[in-house]
């Protein structure tokens, strides 16, 4: 366990993850009008087992996490999911020997960041991935009814059936540039503001953006799991074995996610996709801010294509590889077509998201 001494190292670690516009969440003028939006939110559910939980979260949030760097969503959305994790890992004979302290991330992209350790894991994760995962969601969502109100759903077989959805519903390719165009800047979603979404699509969007919170959460945890059960491969500094080690958290975050009960009542969660939806999303905002003009202020990807992580082309086929080992026969089908259609729907957004930036900026470009 952690002792009030660790505190001040878990805050020096956290001002070392803390990237530009860190501040504008973690102020108090920030975090008091959104502790009293979920006190509000949560006391409309008085009864209800999830909402009293989540109130007793957040008063434990507010009597014992004080540091400089603590956000209430960070115990509000990731702690069950973890609590779950935690559970499903020692069903499958893989449970932890050390604690998981779990804390806020202050990096505001997408990233967040696993720090194993013999004493006690740490595990940094906040609202810069959850914002992420929140309006890629809600694009995705908007993409799915498009394709819903063509009829041409249950027969995607290529990219330009896909565009006839698009055109149905052409807000999804505008919010989906100016999401990207926004994380290319700013290096995060935070401060996006607000991105509406017709309420028949909320079910849809939460049931995406949980399973791809529970996948980020869970490749983190692989982490942890790789430290202890693995040590020799989760302790190398050979660039190899750094990739080895991501492509291994993967298949872990899914075995793990599969086992949990958000994994067994959330379809994309269960079949794969979200973790397709999570890294196709964060693959096109790395080439949208590759293409950008010098002047802009980019920020480095901490999970982009590097030295010690495999590129997003490796790490998908990785995960399908894995799913289809490892679903049911009679799952199977239904598993491999999911994957196809959030595949081919992101990689069309993908092309055609690039292709408008693109002729936006050469337009821009020739005009002077
Ligand atoms: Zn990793």
């Amino acid at each position: 366990m952690f002792s009030v001494d660790d505190e001040r190292y878990i805050e020096y670690l956290q001002s070392i993850l803390a990237t530009p516009g860190y501040e504008s969440v973690f102020s108090s003028e920030q975090q008091a009008p959104l502790i009293s939006r979920y006190r509000q939110g949560l006391s409309a559910f008085k009864g209800n087992p999830s909402a009293e939980a989540a109130l007793l979260r957040l008063e434990t949030f507010e009597t014992t996490l004080t540091g400089a760097f603590e956000s209430p969503d960070t115990e509000l959305i990731f702690r069950p999911l973890l609590d779950e994790i935690s559970l499903a890992a020692d069903e499958l004979g893989v449970g932890l020997k050390q604690h998981v302290l779990l804390r806020t991330s202050p990096d505001v992209s997408l990233t967040p960041a696993a720090r194993p350790n013999s004493g006690g894991h740490i595990l940094f994760i906040g609202r810069g991935t959850s914002s992420f995962c929140n309006y890629w969601a809600k694009v995705y969502t908007k993409l799915s009814l498009g394709l819903i109100r063509s009829g041409l759903r249950d027969q995607i077989n290529d990219a330009e059936q896909i565009r006839q959805g698009f055109k149905q519903n052409p807000d999804s390719i505008l919010s989906a540039c100016k999401h990207a165009l926004h994380y290319a800047w700013f290096g995060t979603m935070l401060g996006r503001g607000k991105d509406d979404l017709e309420p028949m699509g909320e079910p849809y969007r939460f049931e995406l953006l949980r399973a791809m919170e529970m996948f980020v959460l869970a490749h983190e945890y692989g982490h942890f799991v790789a430290f202890e059960y693995s040590p020799e491969l989760a302790q190398s500094s050979d660039p190899l074995d750094c990739k080895k080690l991501e492509l291994l958290c993967d298949k872990l975050a899914l075995q793990l996610s599969r086992r949990t009960s958000t994994g067994v009542k959330n379809w994309t969660s269960f079949s794969g996709a979200g973790a397709f939806l999570f890294l196709r999303c964060a693959e096109l905002s790395d080439s949208i801010r590759a293409i950008l003009p010098s002047g802009h202020p980019r920020r480095e990807t901490h999970e982009g294509i590097s030295d010690t992580h495999p590129s997003v082309p490796d790490r998908i086929e990785n995960v399908r590889q894995y799913l289809m080992e490892t679903t049911d026969a009679d799952q199977l089908q239904a598993v491999s077509e999911y994957l196809k259609e959030v595949d081919l729907m992101i990689s069309t957004l993908h092309s055609d998201v690039l292709s408008i930036i693109r002729d936006t900026i050469e337009t821009q470009d020739s005009t002077g």
